[in-house]
């Protein structure tokens, strides 16, 4: 009786570790062969990285559409601006569309808080929200403009006792000279007056990080037209090192609020705005080694500096490179990376190995070809480190082309005119998916925008609308701001 319960709990906590170390989450492994199933036949290719490995990006919407700055071109709908931002509408919402999201797309995802400015909402509701993406497995990443002071990011980081309430935070912060009204630099004249915004930005994430231990991964955003494609390349040129993992560009698109459509946005294509990402990393992007959905929705680059240099993850041009990228996923198909703590996924990878060995000769084969791509001297004299970069470009496609493949293809027919179907086509392999609780659908991103975006906001805006104040100041003026 006495050595009995000491075994019963020594059975129970390793059948719990053995539970919680497994490397393959049965859950993830079925939402992925979901995602896999449903995926159109023409982007199932063995590059494609949804259903192997991610289920794709997941982003919200109807829950503070509000923008203090104004940009051309802006993608959210005229009405925007006249809904008043509701830290209690918000969490419900995005909890709603989350749980729609999780039961549809599995326990695990990246999610973007996205619509308005996020930091328009009060800190606490910003973190309660957060708080609440976790919850249904997402890991968030807020989207800004980057413009408000370190005591926001603070009170956001901190809870009200002035303790940690979050290991890691993520933002995208979007920089271009089309946004305007920005503290200190109202009307960009380029783009290179913007980058000490750029490298505020970033310093205070580097600050919080020093101040509170709060890790950090943050993205630069920016939307591509004519007049600023030759500017791109500086861009990037002048910003790998201050912080941001990411540079995402997007090529304008004829979508959103049509008054502040102000160019001839097809002459930036996306040929011609990739060539300017590479001009600006200084080499060759292979964007056909790891594919996100439909190739003409989404280019993406995996890679590292080390130094001034860029190198890619992987060479889509030698057979070995391509072989470990078909083990990772083969092997990592069902496995959890973001937000697991490194010693369990340490353990993880460990069984992982265990029973496929072979992983550790394609692993070490892979790291001696990156190892001498960069050169032992280079890396030495960089301290033997590497900083990774992921270059990206979404090409949102314009209202006019979404609205009538999507009324198409909700009456499940297949356009006959080869333009819509092609619209049609990259609307199936969407990579970036928003949640409607209220009817149990999941749409496209340029669905939500081009089409579901104006009648959401009108609703909004009675619900939830701009307080009037009586200043006397402007006739018309209104505590929230300017309309759009
Ligand atoms: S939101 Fe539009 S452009 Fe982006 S991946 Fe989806 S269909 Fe393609």
């Amino acid at each position: 009786m006495g050595t009995r319960r000491p075994l019963a709990t020594l059975r129970h906590g390793w059948r719990a570790f053995e539970r919680v170390t497994r490397p393959v989450d049965e859950r993830i492994a079925a939402a992925l062969d979901r995602r896999w199933a449903e995926l159109p036949d023409g982007v199932k290719t063995p590059e494609q990285v949804l259903g192997r490995h991610a289920v794709g990006c997941e982003g919200t919407h109807g829950v503070f559409p509000k923008c203090d700055l104004k940009c051309t071109p802006c993608y959210h709908s005229r009405d925007a601006n006249q809904v008043r931002v509701d830290g209690a509408h918000t969490m419900a919402e995005v909890e709603a569309q989350m749980a729609l999201l999780r039961e549809r797309r599995g326990p695990v995802a990246h999610a973007q808080l996205i619509g308005g400015e996020v930091s328009l909402l009060p800190p606490d509701d910003h973190a309660a929200t957060l708080a609440v993406m976790r919850a249904a497995g997402r890991e968030p990443m807020s989207f800004t403009h980057g413009d408000f002071d370190y005591a926001y990011l603070e009170r956001l980081a901190l809870g009200p006792d002035g303790r940690r309430r979050f290991d890691r935070l993520s933002f995208a912060a979007h920089f271009d000279k089309f946004m305007y009204g920005r503290r200190g630099i109202e009307r960009p004249p380029d783009e290179r007056a913007l980058n000490p915004y750029r490298q505020r930005f970033a310093a205070m994430l580097a600050r919080l990080r020093r101040d509170h231990g709060v890790a950090y991964f943050i993205a630069h955003n920016m939307t591509v037209t004519p007049g600023n494609l030759d500017e791109v390349a500086g861009v990037i040129r002048d910003s790998h090192a201050m912080g941001y993992r990411m540079f995402s560009f997007q090529p304008a698109a004829f979508l959103g609020d049509e008054r502040r459509w102000k160019e001839h946005y097809r002459a930036a294509t996306p040929d011609a705005v990739w060539a300017e990402i590479e001009r600006g990393a200084g080499a060759r992007l292979d964007w056909r080694v790891v594919q996100h959905g439909d190739l003409r929705c989404n280019r993406v680059a995996y890679g590292y500096y080390v130094g001034r240099r860029w190198f890619p993850l992987l060479d889509g041009d030698d057979p070995r490179d391509v072989a470990a990228r078909d083990a990772a996923y083969r092997h990592f198909h069902g496995m959890a990376f973001t937000g697991v703590p490194p010693l369990l996924l340490a353990a993880r990878l460990a069984r992982l190995v265990v029973r496929h060995p072979g992983l550790l000769a394609t692993t070490a084969g892979w790291l001696t070809r990156a190892v001498r791509r960069v050169g032992l001297l280079r890396l030495a004299r960089n301290g033997f480190r590497a900083r990774p970069v992921t270059f990206v470009m979404h090409q949102f496609m314009d209202a006019e082309a979404v609205a009538p493949a999507w009324e198409l293809m909700r009456r499940g027919e297949t356009a006959t005119d080869p333009e819509v179907r092609a619209t049609q086509e990259r609307l199936a392999a969407c990579n970036y998916t928003m949640a409607h609780p209220e009817d149990g659908t999941l749409v496209p991103a340029c669905v939500q925008h081009a089409v579901l975006d104006p009648g959401e906001n009108i609703a909004l805006r009675r619900l939830l609308p701009l307080v009037e104040v009586r200043t006397g100041a402007r006739p018309g003026s209104t505590a929230a701001g300017h309309d759009g």
